[in-house]
């Protein structure tokens, strides 16, 4: 609990987070000429694209290997991990307090939602142990007791308790230490570069990445900064597809590069599965209405265009305790799940609101008023809650007459935030609606973090591996863990010489970009970026969101891929050469939304249902939200299928026929770690048999589900 003594200087720099610099930046290899163009090129061991938590991790674990590596970033410190957070924003990790933790129950747990892989889910929980330790070792401000024992608490999807937090921005401060670490070490950085096309080789028939075309902001070696780095190893480190949704609380401009990988013909998975939950708007601060924000309990309402306001979950909660008891609990069941619109659940909240939304309304939420009654019933009282909301606001010491001063008690640092962006919630309403927040799923990888494409690894929110379902906070640690690993990987591979370190083997490729985006800026016949950008967004949050009506996802498929159609047909337009980027990454995002699609078809025509952050909608649904005014028969459900949390939803998309190959993968399982044993298997470790494609640990049973 935190309480107002703190003094101001130590909430300022848990908010203020100040960011590190300067970077050393890398020195080109050379300048190459192409037909009539000119184009820096960079060569390295390894690159990053993307400086978020993930990919600072894998950096620094690539150098401390005396492994060559560059870092390149659309945006130093963009990104979710710099610029996201929430009231707590939770790191997961497996338990170090009392009697600490199982890991095979961990992994269970981590994976209880379905569609994850066994073998990822043990590494993350005992990886987490040194991402951990090995963060703090940086400097991270993890709050401790006096035996030095980190403070812990329960959050979504974590029956346990496993989750702690630094304050609102957990993950800015993880990318400040590591970010700090880089300097340390003297990782070389490209800033302002976006990379926009995996080159690729067949090698002996396999075909492997070896580097990337990119968009330069500082560079005008060419008119669209278009420049090259050929890198022996490619990690995708560059978070989520945050604009593919219109209502969504990633930071703007968050592209990611599943479009890229996904053009270049990577496997992606789980791309039917997403986080949706309570935030402020994009349009404003994006930031999540999670923990303490929600369990003050504050009055949350609607004004019309007239200016009326509406009291509208009363219409849904039968008493008044009823409503305030589940705005409490959206604190701890932030992520929307269909389960929870029965019962006069916690998502009887999200669904309201998304009712409220459709007539145009505005949804506020007020901390300086505590929740108007239901009709007809006792006006709010804080000795009228359900016994749990009452006991831990009671155990806080949390029962102060209004919600701000609730929230001073029991986190001030949350109103410190939205004070810090413009937004003072101890005077004013907070308009915030429903958002997409997270990508589970995304580029199929093992457990080295390999994609499909030989020498392309892919870690943090740009990687699939979280199944349906991940308790809060393992976004964060799974970032770490996997910039780990695949640096462990890369630096176990032999130092063979690289074939395709000369520009000259790209030619077709970097020519072929430079005539679409000349094409692009001098189509005055194209689609305009801005008009497919509210086409697509708007059909993510209309079809593809956490409502979803099961028999409008074919025709929101098949619009996706007319869409996609007329940009190959006729092209997308930039407004000038300066916007070459932005050509690319809605391009991809016009491809990743169909991705999307054709996943969630694929699975609603095998009988998918309700999962995750997902209510699939159908006239033949088993389950319908029941309101004080009535049942809710547009909202009935389809209930998940039990065979579907045994496999993943794999998408494969050929760029030559633009075409999607969609097929079901079981979910991978483990040895069971009770019988690796040390004599047996450390020969396999010095000899780095276990790095070898395809080892499993020789002679061990498969772990018992
Ligand atoms: C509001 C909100 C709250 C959240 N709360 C939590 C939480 O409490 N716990 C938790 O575990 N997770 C949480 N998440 C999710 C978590 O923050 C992200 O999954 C995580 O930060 C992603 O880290 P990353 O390093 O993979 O990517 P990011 O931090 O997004 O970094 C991506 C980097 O890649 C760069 N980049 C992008 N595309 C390219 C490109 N093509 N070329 C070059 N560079 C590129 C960007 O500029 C950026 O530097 C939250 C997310 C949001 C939006």
């Amino acid at each position: 609990m935190m309480n107002n003594k703190v003094p101001q200087d130590i909430l300022d720099a848990l908010t203020r987070v100040k960011m590190p610099g300067p970077v050393s930046l890398r020195e080109s290899t050379g300048i190459y000429d192409l037909n009539d163009r000119k184009v820096t090129t960079y060569t390295c061991e390894a690159l990053v694209l993307g400086s978020g938590a993930a990919g600072l991790r894998a950096a620094i674990e690539l150098k401390r290997r005396n492994i060559d590596v560059i870092v390149a970033s659309t945006s130093l410190f963009g990104g979710t991990s710099a610029c996201s957070g929430s009231d707590k924003q939770t790191l997961h990790t497996a338990g170090t307090n009392n009697r600490g933790d199982d890991f095979v129950k961990l992994a269970k747990d981590i994976g209880s939602g379905g569609g994850m892989d066994l073998d990822t889910a043990y590494i993350e929980g005992t990886g987490s142990l040194y991402a951990f330790s090995s963060l703090q070792y940086m400097g991270l401000p993890l709050p401790q007791d006096r035996f030095s024992t980190v403070l812990r608490y329960q959050t979504d999807h974590d029956e346990v308790g496993r989750a702690t937090s630094c304050g609102p921005r957990t993950s800015r401060l993880m990318v400040k230490v590591l970010c700090e670490e880089a300097i340390r070490l003297n990782v070389e950085f490209l800033k302002g570069w976006t990379g926009v096309r995996i080159l690729k080789k067949e090698v002996n028939g396999i075909e492997q990445a070896y580097g990337i075309i990119g968009i330069s902001r500082v560079d005008d070696t060419n008119e669209y900064g278009l420049s090259v780095v050929l890198s022996d190893n490619l990690i995708l480190a560059t978070g989520g597809p945050g604009e593919l949704y219109r209502d969504s609380v990633y930071p703007k401009n968050c592209f990611g590069s599943l479009g890229m990988a996904l053009e270049a013909g990577i496997d992606a998975s789980n791309l039917t599965e997403s986080q949706f939950g309570i935030g402020t708007r994009r349009t404003e601060f994006p930031w999540n209405l999670s923990g303490t924000y929600v369990q003050v309990i504050p009055y949350i309402y609607s004004v019309d265009d007239e200016g009326k306001e509406h009291n509208f979950l009363a219409d849904y909660y039968r008493t008044t305790q009823e409503l305030a008891s589940n705005v409490f609990r959206k604190g701890y069941q932030w992520p929307f799940h269909a389960h929870r619109m029965l019962d006069y659940g916690s998502s009887l909240v999200d669904l309201a609101i998304f009712n409220e939304s459709r007539k145009g309304r505005t949804i506020l939420m007020d901390f300086n008023r505590n929740p108007e009654a239901v009709p007809g019933d006792k006006p709010f009282s804080l000795d009228e809650l359900d016994e749990d909301v009452r006991a831990y606001l009671e155990n806080n010491d949390a029962l102060q007459e209004m919600p701000i001063d609730r929230l001073r008690q029991m986190n001030p640092l949350a109103i410190e935030l939205y004070k810090m962006h413009g937004n003072n919630i101890a005077e004013d309403p907070l308009p915030f609606n429903v958002n997409n927040q997270h990508m589970n799923g995304g580029v199929e990888v093992d457990v080295w973090s390999r994609s499909s494409l030989k020498n392309c690894y892919a870690i943090g929110e740009v990687a699939g591996t979280h199944g349906v379902t991940r308790p809060g906070g393992a976004a964060l640690n799974a970032g770490q863990v996997f910039g780990m690993r695949c640096a462990d990987h890369i630096g176990s591979k032999e130092n063979t010489s690289p074939k395709f370190r000369e520009i000259g083997h790209f030619q077709y490729e970097i020519s072929k970009a430079f005539a679409e985006l000349d094409s692009a800026v001098e189509n005055d016949s194209g689609i305009p970026v801005e008009e497919l950008r509210d086409e697509v967004q708007a059909r993510m949050s209309d079809k593809a969101g956490f409502i979803c009506q099961k028999d409008e996802v074919i025709q929101a498929l098949t619009e996706a891929q007319s869409l996609n159609a007329k940009v190959h047909s006729e092209g997308l337009t930039i407004k000038s050469a300066v916007n070459a980027s932005s050509y690319f990454q809605w391009q991809q995002t016009a491809i990743t939304s169909e991705a999307v699609l054709t996943a969630l078809n694929y699975y609603v025509s095998h009988g998918g249902g309700s999962r995750g952050a997902r209510a699939m909608c159908s006239n033949k649904g088993e389950l319908a939200p029941s309101t004080r005014l009535g049942e809710l028969n547009e909202f009935s459900f389809l209930e998940q299928q039990a065979v579907d949390k045994t496999q993943k939803i794999i998408v494969n998309y050929s760029s030559e026929s633009s075409e999607f190959k969609t097929h079901n993968q079981p979910i991978r399982s483990m040895e069971d770690p009770d019988k690796i044993y040390f004599e047996k298997n450390w020969s396999n470790y010095l000899a780095e048999e276990i790095y070898k494609d395809d080892y499993v640990t020789p002679d061990v049973p498969p772990l018992q589900s």
